[in-house]
């Protein structure tokens, strides 16, 4: 499986997954439909099926186009998102193992950033040594998403469930926010020596254009203000021993930033 990052709409990553040996492929969470049909095209692959994270216009934006187009395609999304995908066929809970070509991905219910919202985790393979989340707005590269229809606990509960994955996992997240979120980051943060090789490195590369995703797990963990409720020097910073309240209060000063 061969993993094809497209930029879309101002920020937004589309994830094209590819599947050379049956020239079939599946998109993950297209906010338009131009650049997966394009990439398409070059491959000569055939969609097959639409992965959703949750029901938000840039993440399913291209879903009606890309069907029009490739009308035997499966929309999957989350069961709480029922009426809110556009073409949703499959509603799918945690638990549940979705098929493309010969891998297998489990779905996590990780509601916060939305009530539905789901991620897609892809564990290591023969052909690929890293497993490969694709967490949309849940987990992103030095942040987290906005609480739109969470709560802080329910956010921290979905979070527990991603930062439990190995530390070697892909973190395909939707958006193009790293340098902003390192700024915050290194606002709570400050005594952090991975968090400022991460600010530094991240810097650079976006001075040269390049994208920050994926990340690596590890590396969040190390550096994520978003994952790191449960560490003192986060806690004292926000004065409070609670984790769901130093998450609660990392989250509203990320809000105001
Ligand atoms: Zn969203
Ligand atoms: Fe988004």
């Amino acid at each position: 499986m061969k993993i094809h990052r497209l930029p879309a709409l101002s920020d937004n990553y589309v994830f094209l997954l590819h599947d050379p040996r049956h020239q079939i492929a599946a998109v993950v969470d297209p906010a338009e439909a131009t650049p997966v049909l394009t990439q398409l095209q070059a491959l000569s692959a055939q969609l097959v099926a639409i992965f959703n994270t949750h029901h938000h216009g840039d993440h399913v934006g291209g879903n009606a186009r890309l069907l029009h187009h490739f009308p035997e395609a499966i929309v999957h999304g989350g069961a709480v998102d029922r009426g809110r995908i556009p073409g949703q066929q499959v509603f799918l809970q945690e638990g549940d193992q979705i098929q493309f070509g010969d891998r297998h991905a489990q779905v996590f219910f990780v509601p916060g950033h939305t009530r539905a919202h789901i991620a897609y985790y892809f564990p290591p393979h023969r052909e690929a040594e890293t497993g490969e989340l694709f967490c949309g707005d849940t987990i992103f590269a030095g942040g987290c998403g906005r609480l739109f229809e969470g709560t802080p606990h329910q956010m921290v509960d979905s979070l527990t469930k991603l930062r439990n994955l190995p530390d070697q996992t892909r973190v395909w997240c939707a958006h193009e926010y790293t340098l902003k979120n390192l700024q915050f980051a290194l606002s709570v943060d400050p005594d952090n020596p991975q968090l400022h090789q991460r600010y530094q490195r991240v810097t650079q590369m976006r001075q040269r254009s390049e994208s920050t995703v994926p990340s690596l797990l590890g590396e969040e963990k190390q550096t994520n203000p978003f994952l790191r409720w449960d560490q003192p020097t986060l806690q004292h910073r926000v004065k409070s021993m609670d984790p769901i309240q130093t998450f609660a209060r990392l989250r509203g000063m990320k809000d105001q930033f």
